[in-house]
């Protein structure tokens, strides 16, 4: 993999670079969110590079526009970010803590520079970086593998696509929540299912929601209202949840958003896109555990370099969701392994990703 050239930028001993790449998805990709139930089917990134002593580390930008965030963002955040580039990405916190405040809305750029230079450390230390955070892949639980809204027809092929797969991430927020999952579970009975309804749901009739959902056997619930619901969700009791937990996403973002969803939520969708990066996220999960919150680490849209460095905190997570490189028709990249629905890491320096064999891009 090499930077680009055509976008660079230098400090007196760090080079920043970055190009933008277009993947697709193998299916269109629907969920409830107003604004978000778009086809997906064309996924554009943009690849960040950091060089430094002759070493380079990349991380990937999945900008969302739920976020404010897009591509223009992105390089808007990078042109800026530029002219206070450190001497070296490490310490990688002393550098990326201060962006992640200047620029809050801009996360996902900062993402890709934070990972970036996680991938750069542990080229320079010649180690992986689970292996630089201290934590092993051996613990990491099953991915989920995400079926979007779509018709009986879409959803029975993937789920025949998804036999490997003990858990499946399936999105609801619709009317037709129930055909779906009607379907889903005459085809695959005993799967364990994480329902996302992206805060598709109306307030008025939650419980009644639930309650008809709940038969389906969800192992747990995923943003059932919109972000911000608190109230709502808050008067529900163990009985109106059918005492299935409901998982903050759209609700968490950063690690200050977590103390007041205790009482809320039983747990929390981190991102690395949408906190900001592996710095953000391990003080994210910390907290969350500190505060009882059980952890799932998910995922935008991202290939396997974006999935690469989500999986190398996955061992901390109590649910995984980190599927969207398997989503992909054309992933440009390669590296990470899938064991048993279990996915891995290898034990490359850095995040272990390359380009895949015959692509040009990035
Ligand atoms: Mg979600």
């Amino acid at each position: 993999m090499e930077c680009s050239d055509r976008i660079r930028y230098a400090s007196l001993g760090m080079n920043l670079s970055w190009e933008h790449i277009h993947v697709h998805t193998r299916y269109p990709f629907k969920i409830a969110r107003p604004g978000a139930s778009v086809d997906g089917v064309d996924v554009h990134r943009i690849i960040v590079c950091v060089e430094h002593e002759g070493i380079k580390g990349f991380g990937e930008a999945a900008p969302a526009r739920y976020y404010g965030q897009d591509l223009d963002s992105v390089e808007q955040t990078l042109r800026a970010i530029q002219t206070s580039l450190p001497k070296s990405p490490e310490p990688i916190s002393a550098w990326i803590d201060p962006l992640l405040h200047r620029f809050d809305g801009q996360r996902a750029a900062i993402c890709a520079l934070d990972v970036a230079s996680h991938d750069w450390l542990g080229k320079k230390m010649r180690m992986p970086v689970w292996d630089i955070l201290g934590l092993s892949p051996q613990a990491t639980p099953p991915t989920a593998y995400t079926i979007g809204i779509d018709t009986p027809e879409v959803v029975a092929k993937k789920l025949a696509e998804a036999g490997k797969f003990s858990i499946l991430k399936i999105k609801v927020g619709t009317q037709d929540d129930l055909e779906m999952l009607e379907t889903i579970r005459r085809l695959a009975p005993d799967k364990g299912l994480y329902l996302d309804a992206n805060g598709g749901w109306a307030p008025s009739g939650l419980r009644e929601r639930i309650a008809s959902v709940a038969r389906f056997a969800p192992l747990l619930i995923e943003q059932p209202l919109a972000a911000g619901s608190f109230e709502v969700l808050r008067a529900l009791s163990a009985q109106d949840r059918c005492s299935l937990p409901l998982i903050a996403d759209e609700d968490c973002v950063r690690l200050e958003d977590l103390d007041q969803l205790v009482g809320i939520f039983d747990g929390v969708n981190i991102k690395l896109a949408k906190c900001g990066g592996l710095v953000e996220a391990r003080r994210m999960i910390t907290r969350a555990k500190a505060l009882n919150l059980k952890v799932m680490l998910g995922c935008m849209v991202e290939t396997s370099l974006g999935i690469s460095a989500a999986i190398q905190l996955a061992s901390l997570a109590d649910f995984v969701d980190l599927d969207s490189h398997l989503l992909l028709a054309d992933d440009p990249f390669e590296g990470l392994g899938l064991v048993n629905g279990v996915v891995t890491p290898n034990s490359n320096p850095g995040l272990g990703i390359a380009v895949r064999r015959g692509e040009t891009q990035p």
